[in-house]
């Protein structure tokens, strides 16, 4: 006997009834992208890897160790799995001079690829909405972008999303904060413990993380990022806070919220729950001026987040959601060569009319076809025997209501009885 193959690793199969939930899920999504003018653009899941180490960083966790990069056997390109969406997008961008005329509003959808140990609400296939704003300088578009996650999360049906806020500001600001942290830690170089001499000259903010408490004493008198602001990027930073202000959103000012990806500046943010365990964050994003020159194009702002629809849908779920089970309207139920030939034409007439239609398949006794009605959830069952056929008739019963007589109609008149009665039902809801 052959052994059955799995799936790899991390890489999940998204079975009928939860793909029904993501299909929900991702209708509300377009159409609030829809309402904020963000279009859609769809890109390639293989890009060339030189894009991603320019894009997110050489010394980045994902580019050090998360890429699902290969060579192209056929003509030697290194290639990789798209580990997220932003590069691309500003790849694409650039390719087709999209911002050389106006700023672009777009937003992409599918999965990416990280080499990451899986867990719940971590995997080695996840998949992303992202939403890129092109083009615009201003904390305006920063603060847009962070309304729109707390109306996605109302239109959702999710609370207790909690928005974390810093600015990272500018390269050279960042670089005076680290030679400021280096002497400082210099200063205290005697209670250093063995890996924070280490870190102390290759990467002195992770000494800011240490779980040592000696350390973490010391750390607190630690020169900030924010004293090290400039007059601009305090005053964007203050202009994204007092949009949410002025619109209610609360907020909380995070230091440590720096991102694993090199390419943000300013605004970065995350969206976090506690109801998810430690895989909370369930949206991030930020500002990223620097990037569509870095990868080639001309100098242009542009501001973005991500988020995990894995995560969201687990969050949906958990906060009571359920996807309204999808039924069809009408189950065709039929026996005999001519009641079967009626039984097609009167099933593609009602989906002329609009009507979703389940027309069984495989034959069966009535006995056992009405069983498959009724676990259909269909509202209707249309019974179509050899009488019925023979006088181009057929049997309308509504499902799932007792003492509702079945009644004959003509085919022809079949349409309209039923969108009438469906029409009846949802108004009494
Ligand atoms: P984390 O800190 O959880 O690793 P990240 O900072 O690496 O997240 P981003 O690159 O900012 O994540 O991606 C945006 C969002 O995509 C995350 O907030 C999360 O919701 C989701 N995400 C990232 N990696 C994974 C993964 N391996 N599995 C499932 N969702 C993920
Ligand atoms: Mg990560």
């Amino acid at each position: 006997m052959s052994q059955t193959l799995q799936a790899v690793r991390g890489m999940n199969d998204i079975l009928p009834d939860e793909a029904e939930f993501w299909e929900t899920f991702e209708e509300i999504v377009r159409s609030w992208l829809k309402s904020y003018g963000y279009r859609p653009i769809r890109l390639p899941i293989v890009e060339p890897t030189p894009l991603f180490k320019r894009a997110i960083g050489e010394v980045t966790d994902i580019v050090e160790k998360e890429m699902y990069s290969f060579i192209d056997s056929l003509n030697g390109e290194a290639l990789t799995l798209r580990p997220e969406g932003t590069a691309g997008c500003v790849r694409a961008a650039i390719q087709h001079s999209l911002v050389a005329q106006q700023p672009r509003r777009l937003y992409y959808t599918g999965p990416m690829f990280r080499h990451e140990r899986p867990q719940k609400g971590r995997y080695r296939q996840f998949h992303q909405v992202g939403v890129e704003a092109l083009g615009f300088a201003g904390p305006d578009i920063d603060a847009e972008m962070i309304l729109m996650g707390a109306r996605l999360w109302a239109d959702l049906g999710l609370d207790g999303i909690e928005l974390q806020l810093n600015s990272l500001g500018q390269p050279d600001e960042r670089a005076q904060h680290r030679a400021a942290l280096v002497s400082y830690f210099e200063e205290h170089a005697d209670i250093l413990d063995e890996d924070a001499r280490r870190r102390l000259y290759t990467n002195p903010l992770r000494i800011l993380d240490s779980k040592n408490p000696t350390l973490q004493a010391m750390c607190a008198g630690a020169p900030k990022l924010i004293d090290h602001l400039g007059t601009d990027s305090l005053n964007h930073f203050e202009g994204v806070q007092r949009v949410l202000r002025d619109a209610g959103i609360p907020f909380t000012i995070n230091p440590r919220l720096v991102r694993g990806l090199d390419y943000y500046n300013l605004t970065v943010f995350e969206w976090v729950t506690d109801r998810l365990g430690a895989q909370g964050t369930v949206c991030a994003g930020g500002r990223f001026d620097g990037l569509v020159g870095q990868l080639g194009g001309k100098a242009t702002p542009a501001c973005g987040f991500a988020m995990g629809v894995e995560r969201l849908v687990a969050l949906i779920r958990e906060s009571g959601g359920e996807p309204a089970a999808p039924a069809p309207d009408v189950y065709v139920v039929h026996q005999g060569d001519d009641a079967t030939r009626l039984a097609f034409r009167v099933a593609e007439g009602l989906r002329n009319n609009g009507i979703d239609v389940l027309l069984h398949c495989g034959g069966g006794s009535f006995k056992a076809q009405m069983k498959k009605a009724d676990a259909s959830g269909a509202t209707f069952a249309v019974v179509i025997g050899d009488d019925e056929a023979a006088t181009g008739e057929a049997q309308l019963k509504v499902l799932r209501e007792e003492g509702v007589e079945q009644r004959k109609l003509k085919v022809d008149e079949l349409a309209d009885a039923i969108i009438g009665q469906l029409i009846d039902s949802d108004e009494e809801e």
